[in-house]
């Protein structure tokens, strides 16, 4: 019965999608997506050094008062300089790129969700395909994921296919692998929708300027949070939020913004740029009808 519900639910999706792309509903006003908060994430990878990081805060114009909540993930040595250089009425989140999944031990170079907590992070990215194609399998994505939630963390769990499983038509398969793995054993009762955010990053669209195109991303949104339904419940899923990652800039961020199931960013290159970030975050409040008042 209730796959019966989810496939209608999809087909009744598509359609509002594919009217909205002509231009004839006002997608602000789509109900799942008014309980969601939207997220632009700015994931700094291995780039920007204590000096920089403190012009970046001064530079940044999160729009705090349109409600899209912005994301800072620095390297892990910025935290506590981008927590003091951040005046508390920015209202920016911290986060971690990656994180080990024991509490404590003898892990040289490693740290802890409880250590990266400490730091002043509340979110921490899990299974990047950066990190995935540096050996990390979905076993250990599934422990870190559980170890950032055990501690408090909300993880941005990773999911994507390359190029040639997009080609092949395995794009589904891929998703559905990599989220039953990672999200297997979360146990009831299931972690609140809020604390657990899944960004689509196809990882030939990472650092490349191929951007997914729209109705690309919003399938596979859809399939995610079809998958997330069926983890956990559909209610579930509608609170929980999905971001698009993949050569996000100023000029695509529009188009992707407006999709019903897109609730964000994961940014990279882009996000080195404060001025860049900062009109991301404009444009997603645009879509949402928040705009400045
Ligand atoms: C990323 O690395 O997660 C990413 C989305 O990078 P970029 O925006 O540079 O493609």
């Amino acid at each position: 019965m209730s796959d019966v519900r989810d496939k209608v639910e999809r087909v009744v999706r598509q359609v509002v999608y594919e009217t909205m792309a002509a231009g004839d509903v006002d997608i602000h006003r789509l109900p799942e997506r008014v309980g969601r908060r939207p997220l632009i994430a700015a994931n700094w990878k291995m780039n920007l050094l204590v000096a920089d990081a403190r012009q970046y805060a001064a530079k940044l114009d999160p729009h705090a008062e349109t409600g899209v909540e912005t994301l800072l993930c620095p390297a892990l040595v910025l935290l506590p300089v981008l927590r003091g250089a951040l005046s508390n009425d920015t209202l920016v989140s911290l986060g971690a790129q990656d994180l080990h999944p024991e509490h404590t031990g003898a892990h040289t170079g490693e740290h802890s969700a409880e250590m990266i907590k400490d730091a002043g992070a509340s979110y921490v990215i899990v299974g990047h395909s950066e990190r995935r194609a540096a050996g990390e399998d979905d076993e250990l994505v599934r422990r870190k994921l559980q170890a950032a939630l055990a501690a408090g963390l909300m993880p941005i769990l990773c999911v994507g296919e390359r190029f040639d499983e997009r080609e092949r038509g395995a794009t589904f398969r891929v998703l559905r692998g990599q989220l039953t793995l990672a999200l297997s054993g979360l146990g009831q009762p299931a972690p609140d929708p809020r604390d657990l955010v899944v960004a689509y990053e196809p990882i030939w669209a990472i650092g490349s300027g191929l951007v997914a195109s729209p109705s690309q991303v919003q399938e596979a949104l859809v399939f995610i949070r079809d998958r997330l339904g069926e983890l956990f419940s559909h209610a579930w899923a509608e609170r929980s939020r999905l971001l698009y990652g993949g050569s996000v800039g100023v000029g695509n961020a529009g188009d992707l913004a407006r999709l019903p199931d897109c609730d964000g960013f994961l940014v990279g290159g882009a996000g080195l740029n404060p001025e860049a970030l900062s009109e991301i975050i404009a444009i997603t409040a645009r879509s949402y009808g928040r705009e400045k008042a």
